[in-house]
């Protein structure tokens, strides 16, 4: 094959241990993917985001083509070299970002027509150029285009919304440039109606994508509404493929979700709580700015081998949150995917055992 490689290593009910193989090597699956929006993961160098144990990060069309361009990152060796990340990207269609970010936006059957959030400049994002965009990024998984429905909204609202997507994939589908180690996904949309993203997921199979990913959830509808659409959606994907549940979570999301048969995630979670002071622990989640850590000389997370664990005490930790450091940022941040890192390892290793049943993410309740 000659697109993204996906080898099922074990299985637990429905949960699977993979790996996926791309261009810029393997990664273990389930797996979490911080975000480098910007070309970025912010307050991470490089090499500090590898040592947590991340292969893959997500990289935004939306944000890249328009500040400081795609062509601007293809003529300086693509965005691999640019951020000097040698391991694999997946990047966004812009998809979610041109709704929730750009200004005086239309939508029509071409894509869409927005202005720049940055300078007002006009821009049109079409499933083509949200293609040749990622492409120009050089991008190991390229996502389809297509519309983020709005939450809530009329089942007609969703149904048209979700259409719409569907026509998007195939545009997208035949836009994409088949090379080794690269791939592209399809998206099932539908929001909270099973029949729609069961009728999603049939339609974006018979396309046929390197991978399937789940949009559209997580958006406020509650932990037991995204459940049981996942249950509506996953058996409806191919079982050899991987599965993507975007922007999802909470720790007891993606161990909940892992159990209904995904493999990959994204969210803003561990790196936009690591610059507000939020650490997640074995312990369970904690505010660094309390003052009860004011004279604590024990660690985050007597278990965790991050930098932030290993080298400093809660005091510390909590003197750099109060004072504003940029030390903090970063510290918190590496912890915190480091956390995801783990939890991810975690779920590989009881999806081989057979335990995933019992298994509970560390700290929290669900
Ligand atoms: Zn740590």
């Amino acid at each position: 094959m000659t697109g993204i490689g996906f080898e099922i290593l074990a299985r637990d009910g429905a949960a699977r241990a993979g790996r996926l193989s791309t261009a810029h090597g393997t990664i273990e699956t389930p797996v979490f993917m911080p975000l480098g929006t910007a070309g970025t993961v912010k307050a991470m160098t490089p090499e500090g985001v590898a040592a947590t144990g991340a292969r893959i990060v997500l990289g935004n069309t939306y944000h890249l083509m328009l500040r400081p361009g795609a062509e601007r990152i293809a003529a300086l060796g693509g965005l691999h070299r640019f951020m000097n990340w040698p391991h694999a990207i997946l990047t966004d269609s812009g998809g979610f970002q041109v709704m929730s970010l750009a200004a005086l936006r239309t939508i029509s059957e071409a894509g869409v027509a927005f202005r720049s959030h940055l300078d007002g400049s006009r821009h049109l994002l079409t499933p083509e150029r949200s293609v040749e965009i990622q492409h120009l990024l050089g991008a190991n998984i390229t996502m389809a285009f297509d519309e983020c429905t709005p939450f809530p909204a009329e089942r007609d609202q969703v149904e048209a919304s979700m259409e719409l997507s569907m026509r998007w994939a195939e545009r997208s589908r035949a836009a994409f440039t088949e090379r080794p180690g690269h791939g592209i996904f399809g998206i099932v949309q539908g929001g909270v109606h099973a029949d729609l993203r069961h009728r999603s997921a049939a339609r974006i199979t018979e396309i046929c994508f390197d991978g399937y990913a789940i949009g559209g959830l997580a958006i406020g509808e509650g932990q037991a509404t995204t459940f049981a659409m996942l249950e509506a959606t996953v058996p409806a994907l191919p079982a050899d493929r991987p599965r993507y549940l975007m922007g999802v979570g909470k720790p007891a999301d993606i161990v909940g979700a892992v159990k209904r048969g995904v493999d990959m995630f994204d969210c803003v979670l561990p790196t936009r709580s690591g610059r507000t002071g939020q650490a997640f622990t074995r312990a369970g989640t904690l505010n660094l700015r309390n003052a009860r850590h004011a004279d604590d000389p024990t660690p985050l997370d007597p278990e965790c081998r991050c930098p932030a664990c290993t080298g400093f005490s809660r005091a510390y930790l909590h003197h750099l949150t109060k004072s504003g450091e940029i030390l903090a940022s970063m510290l918190l941040t590496a912890h915190n995917l480091t956390y995801y890192a783990d939890l991810t390892a975690e779920l590989r290793a009881a999806i081989r055992d057979g335990r995933l049943a019992e298994f509970v993410a560390p700290g929290t309740a669900g």
